[in-house]
């Protein structure tokens, strides 16, 4: 041992000078008090010219898109408001060189004798390899899922070839079976689907070709394609706009048409029909009975659009895994019926990309109610964005929207 390590502060000194992670105290005006050779190493400025800089200046970090994070949402400020320790696997520095370095950081406050936050440290991994690993994996499996796609549709094709009158001669066990494997490979189709758009979700390869959508009209058009699915189980399918009432509610004669407000978003409509219909599909798979709504509110920031049920519910403690990957609630029915858990980790995934959000207030035996939050757009931005894209198909006149 060299000679002196026995004094607390030396050994304290050594330890911060030699491990890897970055470790930096801030005082109550978010300046670096101290900085250590690890944190010098990750983001590229010398222990010297870092002390008594603002953190934020030093530590620059940036979204997944690049963007620079604002000081006042950086967790160097955000943690003298809340007290709490703020942690987060995904961090993105930027360095002095410009260039990104993938970071665990956390940030841990420290009060004084009044409970005040006082200080705080930040300690900070260098997780490039490991981000490495996962982008392997995650391209393994949008790989090997995308070449097994297509020998699973040339399957799928050649059964629903056999299982066609018209070209096919089969006795009635064979077309029992035939039904079977086909109603198989379909699935397994649409799990390799799914299992693609979610690796490319996770690395942020999701095609999308954002358009000027008029979130009623869509609704309205997908709830009148998506009704013929849950009325095959005699459920009750209805959408409601805004605080004007029912519209084309099914089984009503005629369907009442009503003035509304129009809600445009910005957003990819494919996207957003995958997303509408995998929770409409959800919540047809796990209601016996009852009615389906899709609704649509809003103000003027935000567009809400719901799904809502009268199935089981979802119990409180599922509730905040439910939009993990390959999460499924452990019950009677969803042993039964079948699923992969990855539906609503796109969706969630999908709504993020325009900076929405989606979440699920459900009670058990009541009914689940899944809604989605995205940033309303304002007839001007309407007007800018049709002036840029040209005349946007199902786009309407800009002098007929109504509000904001
Ligand atoms: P999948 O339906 O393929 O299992 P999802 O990711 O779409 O996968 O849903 C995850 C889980 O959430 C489901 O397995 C089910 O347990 C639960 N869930 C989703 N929607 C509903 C609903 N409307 N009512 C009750 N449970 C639901």
């Amino acid at each position: 041992m060299p000679k002196g390590l026995s004094d607390t502060k030396l050994k304290f000194e050594v330890i911060i000078n030699n491990i890897e992670d970055g470790v930096i105290l801030i005082d109550d005006q978010q300046a670096i008090r101290l900085y250590n050779p690890g944190a010098s190493k990750i983001c590229g400025w010398p222990i010297d010219e870092a002390t008594d800089v603002a953190a934020s200046t030093v530590i620059k970090l940036v979204d997944e898109k690049g963007v620079v994070i604002k000081d006042s949402d950086s967790p160097f400020s955000v943690i003298f408001n809340t007290g709490q320790t703020i942690r987060d696997g995904k961090a993105i520095i930027l360095n002095r060189d410009g260039k990104q370095v993938p970071v665990s950081l956390s940030v841990t406050p420290l009060f004084n004798d009044a409970n005040e936050v006082t200080a705080a440290v930040a300690v900070f991994r260098n997780v490039s390899q490991e981000r490495a690993e996962e982008k392997q994996r995650a391209d393994f499996i949008s790989t090997a899922s995308h070449e097994m796609r297509t020998p699973v549709a040339a399957i799928e094709g050649y059964l629903a070839l056999a299982l066609n009158d018209k070209v096919s001669t089969i006795d009635t066990r064979a077309r029992d079976y035939l039904d079977k494997a086909h109603s198989s490979t379909q699935h397994l189709g649409q799990l390799f689907q799914d299992l693609l758009t979610s690796a490319r979700a996770e690395d942020g390869r999701l095609t999308s070709h954002p358009k000027v959508v008029e979130l009623g009209s869509f609704l309205e058009q997908l709830s009148g394609d998506l009704r013929f699915v849950a009325e095959k189980k005699n459920l009750f399918v209805e959408f409601v706009s805004g605080s004007s009432g029912t519209i084309n509610a099914s089984k009503s004669t005629g369907g009442e048409r009503v003035v509304r407000p129009l809600y445009y978003i910005l957003a990819d409509p494919d996207r957003l029909r995958e997303v509408i219909t995998n929770l409409f599909d959800n919540a047809v798979k796990y209601t016996p009975e009852g009615k389906v709504t899709i609704g649509l509110t809003g103000d003027d920031k935000v567009v809400q659009c719901y799904v809502q049920d009268t199935g089981p519910g979802i119990p409180a403690d599922d509730v905040p895994h439910l939009f993990q990957k390959f999460y499924r609630v452990d019950n009677s029915a969803t042993r039964t019926i079948g699923g992969s858990g990855l539906g609503l980790f796109i969706s969630r995934k999908i709504i993020e990309l325009y900076n929405g959000r989606i979440w699920v207030e459900s009670q058990v035996g009541k009914g689940s109610s899944f809604y989605i939050n995205m940033p309303r757009l304002s007839s001007q931005k309407v007007t800018e964005l049709n002036k840029v894209a040209g005349n946007t198909p199902g786009v309407e006149p800009v002098n007929s929207l109504a509000s904001p």
